[in-house]
């Protein structure tokens, strides 16, 4: 947790919940502005999802060397004070005057003494045994670990459902041996905090992809070399669970010819999801170029419905895709995958505009461009906030022309991947724009109440 307040000119405070692009973003606007932020992050790390990418389009900049001195900034700036592994339980109050409960729950290891140093993860009795989350599942990770190598804070967490001390089970806890700081504490409790001088509430809590298993003429989860975009992000990631390698899952050889099928359970009816993601048409793109930089050889094909590349530069980004790095670009929604059962290489069967006829194309790796859904928990959230989501479960806001960040509660804004599919630079753009409404609803509330910020004194 970052110390409070140095250079605080405000009485009242921001909360931002979520500490993906977005809400790093506003929490460093308004804390240079003088204000106090409280930022709540659900995960044991901030950095969302940006955190786990590869590369970013529009420019193939590496991903976490954008973000990490940004998530580094947010932790340690004097005006931000940074709660990881916590939710927000309560909110009472209003416009200007919030009174806001969060939970922090226990990681069992003291935020204060672990230095990140790994010792406690590389003798867990159950080192390796369970699926990463981080690494969108590819893996592994003990019952002690860290999200990923760059995390922030680095500190250890101890899963309560994975180990077997705290499920009451049989361990010689060698972790506890192994750490010179004595920073683990297996007794540690849930705590409550309390925060009475919220004048505004940022929700910036981001994206999750949707899972294709449901949609089973895909092969997902029933073919051996089919993954969706999140986890080819992490095999291309050279801090990623292969080192940057990307191979077939049966015989460990790198794929020669890829497939990368669009809109998978998004513009679909059948799923309730007949929004466009925004943003797919462009990262498939970028996975088929991180390809050929990977595999000069390699051939890349991608199946589109429409090509929706609408930013700037975006038209010219998917023109040299085509035109520098070959990316084959065929104008079909495929209507099935079918595999070999001997070499595991998949058939994508489509219906060919030109010629009329339905075709199959052989491909030795498949990625699913899926649809992006709102944040696990998402309706229990905008319940203790009292704020409305859509039929989606995206957060609602006001007025989409004239208030495009202020939820249906005065004083609480959605800014980011939460209230709509984007891409980093508009999420960046919005968690901008958030800051800037906070600080006028709070600068209004006081004005109405008679307070005064010390600023203005
Ligand atoms: C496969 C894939 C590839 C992509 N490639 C690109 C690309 O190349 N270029 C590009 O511009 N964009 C890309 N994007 C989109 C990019 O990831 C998003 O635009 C960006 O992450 C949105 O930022 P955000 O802060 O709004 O949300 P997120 O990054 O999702 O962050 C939200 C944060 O809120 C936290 N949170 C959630 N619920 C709660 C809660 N109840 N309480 C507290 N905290 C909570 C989460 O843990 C998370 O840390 C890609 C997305 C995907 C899935
Ligand atoms: S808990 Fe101890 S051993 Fe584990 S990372 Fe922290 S300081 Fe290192
Ligand atoms: S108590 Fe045992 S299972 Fe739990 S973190 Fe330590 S070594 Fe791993
Ligand atoms: S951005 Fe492209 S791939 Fe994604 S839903 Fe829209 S049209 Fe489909």
């Amino acid at each position: 947790m970052a110390t409070a307040g140095a250079n605080v000119l405000h009485d009242k405070e921001v909360m931002v919940i979520g500490g993906g692009v977005c809400g790093i973003q506003a929490a460093l606007d308004l804390a240079d502005k003088g204000f106090q932020v409280r930022m709540v992050e659900r995960e044991p790390t901030i950095g969302g999802r940006m955190a786990i990418l590869d590369k970013v389009f529009p420019t193939n900049d590496c991903s976490i060397c954008i973000l990490a001195p940004k998530m580094i900034m947010c932790y340690n700036h004097p005006n931000i004070d940074v709660h990881t592994y916590a939710e927000v339980k309560k909110v009472e109050g209003k416009a200007g005057n919030f009174n806001v409960t969060v939970l922090k729950k226990p990681r069992y290891v003291k935020e204060e003494d672990c230095t990140g140093c790994g010792d406690c993860m590389e003798v867990c009795t159950l080192k390796g045994q369970f699926p990463n989350k981080w690494d969108a599942n590819l893996g592994r990770r003990g019952a002690v670990y860290m999200p990923f190598l760059q995390a922030v804070p680095r500190i250890a967490v101890v899963s309560e459902e994975d180990c077997l001390t705290l499920r009451k089970e049989k361990c010689k806890m060698p972790c506890v041996r192994a750490c010179q700081r004595k920073a683990l504490d297996f007794k540690q409790k849930p705590v409550e905090i309390k925060f009475d001088r919220i004048g505004a509430i940022i929700v910036a809590t981001g994206l999750e992809e949707y899972d294709p298993s449901e949609l089973s003429e895909y092969g997902y989860g029933r073919f051996t070399n089919v993954v969706t975009a999140m986890e080819y992000e992490r095999l291309i990631n050279a801090s990623g669970p292969t080192g940057g390698h990307v191979h077939r899952f049966n015989d460990h050889e790198r794929p020669r010819r890829m497939g990368f099928i669009q809109c998978v359970g998004a513009r679909d009816l059948r799923v309730d999801h007949p929004y466009c993601c925004s943003v797919c048409c462009m990262y498939a793109t970028k996975d088929a170029m991180l390809a050929r930089e990977h595999y000069p050889d390699i051939e890349s094909y991608i199946f589109y419905t429409d090509m929706r590349a609408f930013g700037k530069g975006f038209d010219e980004y998917i023109r040299r895709g085509r035109e520098e790095y070959g990316i084959k670009y065929i104008r079909a929604k495929p209507g099935e995958v079918t595999e070999d059962p001997e070499t595991k290489n998949l058939f994508i069967w489509y219906d060919d505009l030109e010629s009329g006829r339905t075709r199959s194309l052989e491909v030795e790796f498949l990625v699913l461009s899926t649809a992006f859904v709102p944040y696990s928990g998402v309706e229990n959230l905008a319940k203790t906030l009292g704020v409305e989501v859509d039929q989606y479960g995206f957060f609602k806001v006001k007025d989409q022309l004239l208030w495009p960040l202020d939820s249906t509660r005065e004083g609480i804004l959605v800014a980011g991947a939460c209230q709509n599919p984007m891409d980093v630079t508009d999420a960046v753009q919005q968690g901008g724009g958030a800051a800037n409404r906070a600080a006028e609803i709070i600068a209004l509330a006081s004005e109405g109440s008679g307070e005064k910020s010390k600023a203005k004194r």
